[in-house]
């Protein structure tokens, strides 16, 4: 399998590493919102990914993808709410995970917290091993990491080393450095702000590019590791931060691959929390869309090109997404005995061209216009009765194998299954339209009605009561 190296530039052959194991850490979500539909942009590619790995290479994955929960937002948003930051961020974790499940994700071997006990000691002992080595200086209660002390700095993001000056500013919130391109491991913390006391008993918090490294390493072990992922907004400074300080802390190589996804944008410009273009997975679904569809329209095309989102490549997606569906329905239906060899040899091509598209640098259009010249012919098929029972077991199969890697048809599958509101939430609302109709407040009772038809459930009025069924 091919895969595209930002160190490198270059796709390369990526092979497991021993015991066709792939050790592989994702830069998950800094926890002060929910994630938005560009975060997700990255998180289902890095997930095809995965799937990928696991159902068409059969390897063994050891994924982690970590919450960043304490850096700068993440103590200002629990501060403004008036709360702790484990339970101010554990709300923003449980929202993640819900709308991870609706995404289709496959859960991951490991989700470390940066502030749990065991990771915070792996960040200390990794600042320890890095003043032992000469790469650190402490200023102001902070402890630095000095940049001219690792000579290809710079490597992963292609700096060049010369050009960047000092005086350049490269993170603008940190007083106190040498260097303008230095970057703090520990910040002394402020009063009121949490704070625990590492390398040496120096009370502060991590620096967000100290606390992935010391995670990737912590729980996935000795490096290197087989691949680091994230968007390709994180290559510089984060990444290339990582490298200095997994590299100058263990003297080994720290990831093997990295694996950048490009970005979702709305108008040309980045979809992001600072922007305020941000929308997310339930503002999706309010909208009257499936998951499913989303999920479709984010691993549609290339993960290193941009993707503009508009409600009609949504549309679109969805529309696909159908043909999809119908051509299985449709095959299923049929009854007339008998199967077709020319079928299984349709089967066959399909198989190989989507296996050899993914395996070029996970070419999901490629492997999506195969799944699609598939169902063209099995369409031809049944119109021309030329369709047996007989051919449906081999069709199934082959479209289970293509959703093991992409995920679609089985979460399409799950939701059909599922109300999409939940239960309770929908006796709740038919109880408030009986209270607002015996009120006499009829727009109420309307209200009610149509948001939950705009959620895709309907309200039936008869004698017995109110029933609900699926739009
Ligand atoms: P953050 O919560 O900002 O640390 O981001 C979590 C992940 O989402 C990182 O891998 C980011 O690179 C990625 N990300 C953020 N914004 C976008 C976007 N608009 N499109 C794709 N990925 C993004
Ligand atoms: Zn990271």
């Amino acid at each position: 399998m091919r895969l595209y190296n930002t160190l490198t530039r270059a796709e390369e052959k990526f092979t497991p590493g021993p015991d066709n194991t792939v050790r592989m850490y994702t830069c998950g979500l800094t926890v002060y919102a929910r994630g938005h539909i560009g975060n997700f942009r990255t998180f289902v590619c890095v997930d095809v990914l995965r799937r990928t790995l696991r159902h068409l290479q059969h390897y063994t994955v050891h994924h982690v993808m970590n919450f960043t929960d304490v850096d700068d937002k993440t103590i200002i948003g629990a501060q403004k709410a008036g709360m702790d930051l484990r339970s101010y961020t554990d709300q923003w974790i449980a929202a993640f995970r819900e709308d991870a499940a609706a995404m289709g994700l496959e859960p991951v071997e490991s989700n470390p917290r940066a502030t749990d006990p065991e990771n915070i000691a792996a960040m200390g002992a990794m600042v320890e091993a890095l003043e032992q080595k000469g790469h650190t200086y402490r200023s102001d209660g902070s402890i630095y990491f000095k940049i001219s002390t690792m000579p290809d700095y710079g490597k992963l993001a292609h700096l060049d080393h010369e050009g960047m000056k000092p005086g350049v500013r490269v993170d603008s919130d940190e007083y106190g450095k040498d260097d303008a391109r230095d970057f703090v491991l520990w910040k002394a913390s402020k009063p009121g702000e949490p704070s625990w006391e590492v390398a040496g008993g120096t009370p502060g918090r991590p620096g967000w590019h100290l606390e992935c490294s010391a995670m990737a390493l912590q729980v996935l072990g000795a490096p290197p590791i087989d691949i680091h992922t994230g968007g390709v907004d994180l290559i510089f400074p984060h990444h290339e931060n990582e490298i200095a300080q997994s590299e100058c802390a263990t003297g080994h190589q720290f990831s093997r691959f990295w694996f950048h996804c490009e970005h979702l944008i709305v108008d040309d410009e980045k979809m992001s929390k600072s922007t305020g273009n941000v929308r997310n997975i339930p503002d999706v679904v309010k909208a009257g869309y499936r998951a499913s569809a989303l999920r479709y329209l984010l691993l549609s095309s290339h993960y290193r090109k941009q993707l503009n989102f508009t409600w009609e490549s949504l549309q679109q997606a969805e529309e696909a997404l159908r043909r999809l569906t119908d051509c299985l329905a449709r095959v299923a239906a049929v009854t007339a005995p008998g199967s077709h060899p020319e079928i299984a040899i349709r089967v066959d091509e399909a198989r190989t061209q989507f296996g050899d598209a993914m395996r070029d640098d996970l070419n999901t259009a490629a492997a999506l216009g195969a799944m699609f010249e598939l169902v063209r012919s099995l369409n031809s098929a049944v119109d021309a009765g030329q369709l047996g029972a007989g051919d449906a077991p081999v069709i199934r199969q082959a479209f289970d194998g293509f959703d093991q890697v992409l995920g679609i048809l089985s979460l399409r599958q799950a939701e059909d299954e599922q109300p999409p509101v939940p239960v309770e939430e929908i006796g709740a609302l038919i109880e408030a339209r009986h209270a607002a109709r015996r009120a006499r407040d009829f727009a109420e009772a309307d209200r009610i009605r149509q948001d939950l038809a705009a959620r895709g459930v309907l309200l039936e009025d008869s004698a017995a009561g109110t029933r609900w069924k699926r739009k």
